[in-house]
């Protein structure tokens, strides 16, 4: 039986970024950038108000004073080109380009208005209230980096440059496959003996919320069949992953047909808690196989440890940043918690207010507690870990 930290170093010698795409902005999010963004163009790109007021000479502008309103008036949009004259205010609103001769603008609320004469109630300082040209970014200035993760703000900012699209490594095509002759889809009755497919669609949503692209099929426990889902699985994605029909049962298929299909099985079967039955194969054109235990909460830990860093690798993310998963928090626990077997073991937890509970039974079955918890604690065999210790979580 394979050690985990050898089996996650072999999965990530595996793995490589996907190509580069160019794709529009928003549908970035959570993307990692395949290229360096240098501003073209400075920002704000023109003086402008930050106030909806009056543009003014400052020193025009002390408490008491007058000005004449010029009868034009300044707001957001094209720049009329207004020039301010001596002993004048300009009318003008948030956004708007500051008039030639302006060096402030002063709040409507900070002047009382009588006809086209508005008289100083609070005065402004010189370069009040106006943006300047650059004063957010200037053109040259280095703006994201190689391996920058797309977030809304980071859109927002590259839009603001006037850039449609960006280059990013594609989302990999992940074809989920589950197994089993006892599973029926959600919505249809259930026969004696039957059970509904849960890994299906947490193991497509596992898929998306990392950032790939799922789709699913189902065979049923048949050589035959597996051979026609498995073959236009591998034929169609960049990965395969399969779960259920992996262990030793006589029913398990899963590993004799990929081998059919041409798969090199690279490992099969390691030392984790819950997910003994593993596979990791690779085809020839580089489709890269798992198959996952079929019980759910064994599905979603291996998916959780060994799956998902390929799809974030597959995105762009350096091989140690994948390898970190998507994040790790500090937290106290408030039991204890032994792991009294011969593997690590990936128990499922709930932390709340820093402090860390196990989530209800921790059998591989038990989907009601997976769906409590929000993040794992792996504990080494042998270890135990009393109340009131710190320990580093992963968070799901
Ligand atoms: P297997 O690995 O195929 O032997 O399956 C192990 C256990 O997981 C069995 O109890 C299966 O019924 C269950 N199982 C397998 N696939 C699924 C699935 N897609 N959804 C829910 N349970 C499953
Ligand atoms: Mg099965």
């Amino acid at each position: 039986m394979l050690e985990e930290k050898e089996a996650k170093r072999r999965i990530l010698d595996a793995a490589s970024p996907g190509a580069v795409t160019w794709i529009p902005l928003e549908l970035t999010l959570d993307q990692v950038l395949a290229q360096e963004v240098t501003g073209s163009v400075d920002s704000p790109p023109f003086d402008n108000s930050s106030m909806d007021g009056y543009a003014v000479r400052a020193a025009e502008c002390k408490t008491g004073d007058s000005l004449q309103v010029n009868e034009e008036v300044q707001a957001a949009g094209l720049d009329r080109g207004l020039e301010l004259l001596a002993g004048e205010a300009i009318r003008i609103f948030t956004g708007a380009p500051v008039p030639a001769g302006a060096d402030a603008v002063i709040m409507q609320e900070d002047v009382s208005r009588e006809g086209n004469v508005i008289t100083i109630v609070e005065g402004v300082v010189a370069g009040e209230n106006i943006r300047r040209r650059g004063g957010d970014v200037c053109a040259g200035q280095k703006l994201l980096e190689r391996g920058d993760i797309m977030t809304p703000a980071r859109i927002a900012l590259l839009a603001s440059q006037g850039i449609p699209e960006v280059a990013v490594h594609g989302k990999p095509l992940v074809q989920i496959v589950t197994t089993g002759d006892e599973l029926v889809e959600p919505g249809a009755p259930l026969l004696p003996g039957e059970i509904y497919n849960s890994n299906s669609p947490m193991l497509q949503t596992a898929v998306t919320g990392v950032g790939g692209i799922a789709v699913a099929s189902h065979a049923f426990d048949d050589p035959e069949e597996l051979r026609e889902v498995l073959g236009a699985a591998l034929a169609a994605a960049d990965i395969v992953v399969i779960a259920g029909g992996v262990s030793v049962g006589e029913k398990d298929f899963v590993k004799e047909v990929l081998e059919e299909l041409g798969v090199i099985t690279e490992f099969w079967k390691v030392k984790i808690k819950p997910g003994k039955p593993f596979v990791f194969g690779r085809h020839p054109d580089g489709t890269l196989v798992f198959g996952l235990p079929g019980n759910p909460v064994s599905a979603f830990v291996t998916f959780h440890v060994f799956v998902a860093p390929v799809i974030r690798r597959s995105l762009g993310d350096s091989p140690e940043d994948a390898a970190a998963g998507v994040g790790r928090t500090s937290v106290v626990l408030d039991e204890a918690v032994e792991n009294t077997g011969d593997r690590p073991h990936y128990f499922r937890g709930r932390t709340e207010n820093g402090k860390l509970k196990l989530s209800g039974t921790q059998q591989s079955h038990a989907i009601f507690g997976l769906s409590r918890a929000n993040c794992m604690l792996r504990l080494d065999p042998g270890v135990k870990v009393e109340e009131g210790t710190t320990v580093k979580v992963v968070l799901i």
